[in-house]
């Protein structure tokens, strides 16, 4: 069984400053790093750090290739991660002392996917997989109806929020992966609880809260592993990934979503997104 990940490929640019400026000032950086991100790649590389197969559906410009390179080390299957004209997708991120943070984010090549490239990625799968979806890449409802109509599950993970985005990909889903906010977004949106969306799992993500299940039997809550967090960015990535990689290896929802809470609370001790995500060794042997 193998994971297709219709995703993201972004280039973060973080610049250290002194304070996120204000309207109209120029301000001096004090450091600039590189790093590997967006909510794709991050689930891509977590399901295979989780010890699960994952194909990334995706693309990036000219600029990219290192990227890729990068997924394809951390064991993602990146045969159909196509090279287009457009750049690669860019987050420039600001980070002030306190750690304040403020993001552009230029989506580029992520939503400049084509439908003929995706629909030859879904034709490849074979029975059991799933295709996993988030909001940073165009074609979503397009491809979630062709892999619903293959006989896939799918998965879809609501971030960045958007409720039309979700609206169109609804009908289509096995499983949903919401936090918090996203989950009253959406119960805004439709008018409807999570347990009357139709879909037959939705996963409900509360930070250091854990999580609620809410499946064929009923809600079911899970505690958080409580740690002290240094950076919750990726966390949801990481748990969503860590999830799918457990179902895929035959584990049941309870003990998968378990060891994602376990993955996830490693996750928010360590700096960084998509290069910290911890590997399967790692969560076994996290006493939490
Ligand atoms: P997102 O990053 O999408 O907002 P959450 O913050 O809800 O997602 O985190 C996803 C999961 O990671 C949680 O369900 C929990 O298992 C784990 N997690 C996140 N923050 C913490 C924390 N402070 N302590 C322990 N576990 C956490």
């Amino acid at each position: 069984m193998t994971v297709l990940n219709l995703g993201s490929i972004n280039i973060d640019i973080v610049f250290a400053v002194p304070h996120i400026p204000a309207p109209g000032e120029t301000l001096s950086s004090t450091g600039r790093e590189v790093f590997l991100g967006g909510k794709g790649t991050n689930m891509s590389v977590a399901i295979a750090r989780a010890g699960g197969t994952v194909r990334h559906i995706g693309a990036v410009g000219p600029d990219g290739g290192w990227t890729v390179e990068r997924l394809r080390a951390a064991g993602v299957d990146i045969g159909f991660i196509a090279e287009l004209e457009e750049v690669t997708g860019q987050a420039l991120i600001a980070v002030d002392a306190d750690g304040e943070n403020t993001i552009i984010l230029y989506p580029g090549a992520n939503r400049a996917l084509r439908h003929d490239a995706v629909m030859a990625a879904l034709a490849e799968a074979g029975p059991g997989d799933r295709l996993l979806l988030q909001n940073e890449t165009n074609l979503q409802a397009e491809a979630a109806r062709e892999a619903k109509a293959l006989g896939l599950a799918v998965t879809y993970a609501a971030a960045p929020f958007d409720a039309d985005a979700v609206k169109a990909v609804l009908p289509t889903l096995d499983m949903l992966f919401l936090n918090r906010v996203e989950a009253e977004q959406l119960t805004q949106a439709t008018g409807q609880a999570p347990a009357d969306l139709g879909v037959r799992d939705v996963v409900i993500t509360l930070g250091a809260d854990g999580c609620d299940w809410i499946g064929p039997g009923g809600v079911q809550h899970f505690d958080a592993v409580p740690v002290e967090p240094v950076d919750t960015t990726g966390a949801g990535d990481t748990f969503t990934g860590y999830t799918l990689a457990a179902l895929e290896r035959g584990l049941s929802m309870p003990a998968a979503l378990e060891l994602a809470g376990r993955a996830g609370a490693l996750m928010v001790t360590r700096h960084g997104t998509s290069d910290v995500i911890p590997t399967l060794d790692e969560v076994r042997a996290f006493a939490g």
